[in-house]
């Protein structure tokens, strides 16, 4: 495969789809866009182009596969010899039950099973799927590859994916713990053993993916051994809008006793609670930030929970790895909030953990390093590139090998 071999990667939401092209031997994209509102009234597509933005608006009702027509017609002409350049099309993919341990090239019993993992991921795989089709007729001479979110937790032990529910309900409707960010989580503890030198088989990492979404993962010598987010992303640690790990009593309670009915439950935990829900004001960690230094008491108290679970997490996380090499902060918050950071960091005394403010202060945007005092456990922020890792994979199955 020549060196300047790019891959088209597609991530579909249920009203957006992102796209790129990347360059898998480096990372780099050379377009990047999004198609936003999909299927409303004023769907919208921007894209970047070698450093220059652009937009356009859709149709009115627009949705995946005008997107990928714009794509074809308008993006990608642009750069005359790129679609001669692409060796194949990467889609990311939410949920692959326990059917997938890494990726694929799809073919139609991919699909099917795709398709039958939606019951794990109602809103996420249908769009996937969508993608994946609209891409197969916008791009009928390209090997096609799934990429999953979950792929990489299935090397968690029966111990840490098991529920303490009658084994009947995982044995008859599999109902376990999954885990996702699989790919962030992948990209960084490999990326972490690099910075420390060290074979990933020797590598044993903890791996915090904070964005809007969140989660954590034990590596141990690059297999993930166990994680906090479970059947769905709502388990674990707090985020901008799900509430992570809570009493399930008190679900019961919300039903039985103040009549909450499994749709507003379903807004409650997945949208109106974490950072929002404690603050009353934003999911965003920076305007968080902001409102604390403006003296707002409800956004210290949900920075503060959230940097407490994390820590408890991470203590929690030293039982399955015994010996941590590094904790790995990653993921929009991790990459770019001191603030979270210091106070996890100051949660973690207990475990000799101690942070050198200056490094930390500096680590933002796009920053990759150290941000612990040399002698004591050491902690890293890296950049995660999920786009990079499913154009490897892509690039990878097409030559014929499989990571
Ligand atoms: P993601 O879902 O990975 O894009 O991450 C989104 C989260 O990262 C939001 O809560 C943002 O407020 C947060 N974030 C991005 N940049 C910063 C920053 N400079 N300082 C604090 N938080 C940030």
């Amino acid at each position: 495969m020549g060196a300047t071999s790019q891959v088209l990667i597609f991530n579909t939401g249920s009203s957006s789809l992102k796209f790129a092209v990347v360059d898998p031997s480096t990372g780099l994209d050379i377009v990047s866009g999004i198609g936003e509102s999909l299927g409303s009234d004023e769907p919208a597509l921007e894209w970047e182009c070698r450093g220059v933005e652009q937009a356009r608006k859709l149709a009115s009702g627009s949705g995946h596969r005008e997107v990928i027509e714009l794509l074809v017609s308008d993006v990608l002409s642009e750069l005359p010899d790129l679609r001669q350049r692409l060796v194949a099309v990467g889609h990311r993919v939410v949920h692959g039950g326990e059917h997938f341990a890494n990726s694929v090239i799809i073919d139609q019993e991919v699909i099917t099973t795709i398709d039958q993992c939606s019951a794990l991921a109602p809103l996420h795989n249908p769009a996937a799927l969508a993608g994946i089709r609209a891409a197969q007729a916008a791009f009928p001479e390209l090997p096609q590859v799934a990429v999953f979110d979950t792929a990489f937790h299935q090397t968690l032990p029966e111990h840490a994916f098991l529920y303490a529910l009658p084994f009947s309900l995982y044995r008859d409707h599999r109902i376990r713990r999954y885990g996702m960010h699989g790919t962030s989580h992948r990209f960084v503890s490999e990326r972490a053993a690099m910075l420390l030198g060290k074979p990933l088989e020797e590598t044993n990492t903890i791996t915090a993916h904070l964005g809007n979404g969140a989660s954590i993962t034990a590596v141990k010598g690059g297999a993930s051994v166990d994680t906090s987010m479970g059947m769905t992303p709502l388990e674990g640690l707090v985020m901008g809008t799900r509430c992570g790990d809570i009493d399930p009593g008190l679900l019961l309670h919300l039903v039985e006793t103040l009549g909450v009915t499994a749709a507003e439950l379903n807004r409650l935990l997945n949208r109106e609670s974490g950072l929002l829900g404690i603050s009353g004001l934003s999911n965003d960690c920076r305007e968080l930030e902001q409102a604390v230094v403006d003296g707002h008491r409800g956004a210290l108290l949900a920075l503060e929970i959230f940097s407490y679970r994390l820590a408890k997490y991470i203590a929690a996380y030293r039982v399955p790895l015994r010996r941590v090499h590094a904790l790995v902060f990653t993921g929009g918050i991790g990459e770019n909030s001191s603030w979270i950071r210091a106070r996890t960091m100051h949660w973690l005394g207990a475990l000799s953990y101690e942070l050198d403010s200056e490094r930390n202060d500096k680590m933002r945007f796009g920053a990759e390093g150290a941000i612990s005092r040399e002698g004591t456990p050491t902690v890293l922020v890296i950049p995660t590139n999920e786009e990079w890792v499913i154009a490897r994979d892509a690039a990878a199955l097409v030559q014929g090998e499989n990571r």
